[in-house]
């Protein structure tokens, strides 16, 4: 520890120590976990809200922890961020996503993968994905990238590039958690983007809040506008589907139709009936 100083040596003292330590067993457990196949992905529908039917699943990366049970992202997610593990984690997710679309053969629609910031900076997204999918022999268009509003317009230019090299390979793009970040409007009008997911706060709102509904609506119109398909996540109530989908809202995903399941379950779910 730093001497320079009391408060210094007081503030760095047994409190940062142990979370410090903690930092450091998670992240040696998240390199095991990889190394052991402990992760899996679970998949969420995403429902035409026209016609009620299945159009595609988000993939959600779960961690069958050895004695803590099931993790949740929230739980690893920020730890693999940090240490830079989510750059193997994320390389692990496209691939076990690519292995399931083979699998599947777009009987699930498209496969929604996301991937984090630092996943986006340090690979060569395109050529790996472009690999994976000719090692998997599947379409490109079986994927599908979800990037968030936060991380796009964090670097517009450079985002452009990313996306542009996407969309040549076949692959299409949402913006996640729309409304959270700060988009430029003159950006969000030129780069192809062809998903706008609107954030769940604001799907949380719909139809109780009067003023978080009329955002909705704003957002919904904005898609419209940029001829993006507009997907509405956390759709929890009849209600609200209702509404988004009276909005022009396409696509809706949320615990009123599924929650993350694992590909098995997803097929049984499919199997009976949900996603027709
Ligand atoms: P996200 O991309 O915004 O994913 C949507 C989250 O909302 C998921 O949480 C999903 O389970 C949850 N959700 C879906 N419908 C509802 C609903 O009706 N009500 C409520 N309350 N929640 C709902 P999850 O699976 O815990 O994932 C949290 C976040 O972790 C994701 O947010 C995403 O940012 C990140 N994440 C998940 N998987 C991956 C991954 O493979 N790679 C990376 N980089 N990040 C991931
Ligand atoms: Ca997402
Ligand atoms: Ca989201
Ligand atoms: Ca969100």
């Amino acid at each position: 520890a730093k001497a320079d100083g009391k408060g210094v040596c007081r503030f760095f003292s047994a409190d940062m120590t142990e979370r410090a330590s903690r930092f450091l067993a998670m992240e040696m457990e998240l390199r095991q976990a990889l190394a052991r196949d402990e992760l899996e992905l679970h998949y969420q529908p995403k429902m035409s809200l026209a016609d009620g039917r299945l159009h595609g699943v988000e993939a959600l990366v779960r961690w069958r922890h050895p004695t803590r049970g099931l993790l949740m992202p929230a739980d690893f997610i920020p730890v693999a961020e940090d240490s830079g593990i989510i750059v193997a984690l994320g390389d692990w997710v496209l691939t076990e996503a690519c292995r399931q679309a083979a699998v599947w053969q777009g009987r699930m629609g498209t496969i929604a993968v996301n991937v984090s910031g630092r996943q986006m900076e340090r690979v060569d997204l395109v050529a790996r994905i472009g690999e994976l999918t000719a090692r998997y022999g599947i379409p490109p268009a079986y994927l599908q990238i979800e990037l968030t509003e936060s991380m796009i317009m964090g670097d517009p230019e450079r985002a452009a590039g990313l996306l542009g090299k996407l969309r040549e390979l076949g692959i299409t793009v949402a913006i996640d958690d729309f409304g959270t970040g700060y988009s430029s409007l003159s950006y969000l009008r030129r780069l192809p983007i062809d998903v706008l997911k609107i954030d769940r706060s604001f799907v949380l709102g719909t139809g109780t809040d009067q003023e978080v509904t009329e955002i909705a609506r704003t957002v919904v119109a904005l898609g419209q506008a940029l001829r993006m398909a507009v997907v509405a996540e956390g759709i929890e109530a009849e209600a609200q589907a209702t509404l988004l989908r009276d909005m022009g809202c396409d696509l809706g995903q949320g615990y009123l139709y599924a929650e993350p399941l694992a590909a098995a379950a997803l097929e049984a779910w499919l199997a009976a009936g949900r996603g027709a």
